[in-house]
């Protein structure tokens, strides 16, 4: 067992941490068409990846996310950039390596779902979905993350799989899933309310669990109220910059640093320990969430002196 990073050890002594913003809609921003496939400028465009990286650090992210949210065969094979697991993630995980290590800051392996169902609601084996985590999380480890962060999931089956191929290479994981607003509460898109899927998340062998993606700051709050009383584990929250609207082709997201910004207090005070953002946050939203988690942090660190 190797000695656990020095990110848990502050997670643990009860700070609250920063993870950075959204990728896909900045690299967009940054030329990436509709349907591209944004791992593959790990390796062919490396300067805008690490110049998003840079900007997100210079921001003020303790924690960067490496851009392989599509880095499983099957999203890569649905992308058509079949069998290119090990560069993609590796230069990804290489990438933030060097980015963070300049500003001393951790990198999160990120790793978003497969797009496919194990038996019996899908044509996968429970091993086939296994191993294909395995060998996205095998060269995130060797591209030199400290973590992985599983998120965006919908299927509880499939949290479980990727945290257990986390575990096996002896990677922490923080895993969250995504939740849509139902009549009633929070659904994951498998249907699931969010209490019973924390009593699920927090059966895993995972150092975190939490919600991203799906809905803004607001509705995060509400969720993780939900959440908090069915698991004692740090809750992460990485929320979309509002809820998304059609332009020109593309979603745009209207939450600006400032709205965002004003709700952490809620939502830290809801439970929240590690922040980030989804679809449509920028580095100028992390910039606004670190004065707030910076006040945040000297609030507890007097309430503990
Ligand atoms: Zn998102």
């Amino acid at each position: 067992m190797s000695k656990p990073p020095a990110f848990l050890s502050r997670l643990a002594a009860g700070e609250i941490l920063l993870a950075d913003g959204a990728w896909g809609t900045e690299l967009q921003k940054l030329g990436l068409g509709t349907g591209e496939c944004p791992e593959a400028w790990n390796v062919e465009q490396p300067e805008r990846i690490r110049e998003l990286a840079e900007a997100y650090c210079a921001a003020g992210a303790d924690l960067l996310k490496t851009n392989t949210f599509n880095g499983t065969r099957y999203r890569l094979r649905a992308l058509e950039h079949e069998g290119k697991v090990e560069p993609y993630n590796r230069a990804g995980a290489e990438i933030a390596r060097e980015v963070a290590d300049r500003h001393g800051v951790f990198v999160a392996g990120c790793v978003g779902p497969t797009g496919e169902y194990a038996e019996p609601r899908g044509l996968l084996t429970r091993k086939q979905l296994y191993d294909a985590f395995a060998e996205q999380m095998r060269a995130l480890k060797a591209g030199g993350v400290d973590v992985a962060l599983i998120e965006t999931l919908s299927d509880l089956d499939e949290a479980a799989v990727a945290a257990e191929a986390a575990r096996d290479l002896d990677l922490p994981a923080f895993v969250t899933v995504t939740f849509h607003p139902e009549p009633g509460g929070y659904r994951t898109l498998t249907g699931i309310p969010a209490p019973e899927a924390a009593r699920a998340l927090d059966a895993l062998p995972a150092a975190g669990v939490g919600s991203n993606c799906g809905t803004g700051l607001a509705d995060m709050v509400h969720i993780l109220r939900q959440m908090r009383p069915h698991t004692a584990k740090p809750l992460v929250v990485q929320a979309n910059a509002g809820l998304p609207r059609l332009e020109g082709g593309r979603f745009v997201y209207d939450d600006s640093p400032a709205q965002m910004a004003a709700l952490l207090p809620e939502l830290v005070a809801a439970g929240a320990q590690l922040i980030g953002g989804c679809c449509g946050t920028t580095p100028e939203h992390i910039r606004a969430f670190r004065a707030i988690v910076d006040a945040l942090n000297a609030g507890r660190a007097k309430g503990r002196g």
